[in-house]
C-alpha cells in the first residue's frame, strides 16, 4: 500500500473495524450516531474527572481527535479509554495516529490510559505493526466499498449507539 491509499480513513474507522464491521460501514457512509450516546458521554466525563488540567481533544484535520498531547523527551499522544476490553481496537487506532504523524515527519509515541483500571500502556509503531495496519486499512477499503455487511447480533449490540438503527424492527 502506498502512503496515499487509505488516506480518507479516520482513527474512529480503524477502531470500528475491530468492534463491528457494520458499525464501520455505517460510520463511513455518514450514518453517525455516536456523539450523543450515553457511553460516549460517560467516556468524556471520565477524561474530564481524571485529567482536568490537560488540554483536551486535539483535532488533526478530520482524521483524529487525540485526547491530549504532551511533550516529554519527545512528543506523546494520549488516548483515555473506559475499559481495556477492546484493547486491540485501541492499539490499532493509536498505530494509525502514529503512522499518520510519523509519515508527516513528527517524531511521536503514544500512550493508552485506562484510569478505571489504574493502567497505562506505551505504544510504539515498528515495521511489523505498520504492515499489519496497512493490511487493516486495505480490508477496511474493501468493506466500505461493498454493500452494508449483513447484520449479526453480538453482545456489544446492547451498548451500541446503533442498536435502534440495526434492530429497530425487532422491537
Ligand atoms: S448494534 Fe450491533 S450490529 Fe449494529 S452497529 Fe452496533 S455492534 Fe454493530
Amino acid at each position: 500500500m502506498n502512503m496515499n491509499e487509505g488516506d480518507d480513513l479516520t482513527g474512529v474507522e480503524i477502531s470500528y473495524y475491530f468492534i463491528c464491521k457494520t458499525k464501520l460501514w455505517l460510520f463511513h457512509h455518514n450514518i453517525q450516531l455516536e456523539r450523543e450516546h450515553e457511553n460516549v458521554k460517560i467516556g468524556k466525563q471520565i477524561h474530564e474527572d481524571r485529567y482536568p488540567r490537560v488540554k483536551k481533544e486535539v483535532g488533526i484535520r478530520n482524521k483524529m481527535k487525540l485526547d491530549f498531547v504532551e511533550k516529554r523527551d519527545q512528543l506523546y499522544i494520549h488516548e483515555v479509554k473506559k475499559s481495556n476490553k477492546m484493547e486491540k481496537s485501541h492499539l490499532f487506532q493509536m498505530y494509525f495516529y502514529l503512522d499518520y504523524l510519523q509519515d508527516h515527519g513528527v517524531d511521536v509515541k503514544g500512550e493508552l490510559h485506562y484510569p478505571e483500571l489504574n493502567k497505562k500502556k506505551e505504544v510504539e509503531l515498528d515495521e511489523e505493526k505498520r504492515k499489519e495496519l496497512n493490511k487493516v486499512k486495505e480490508e477496511i477499503q474493501e468493506i466500505v466499498s461493498d454493500e452494508m455487511p449483513e447484520l449479526e447480533k453480538k453482545r456489544i449490540c446492547k451498548k451500541c449507539a446503533y442498536q435502534e438503527f440495526c434492530f429497530a424492527a425487532e422491537g
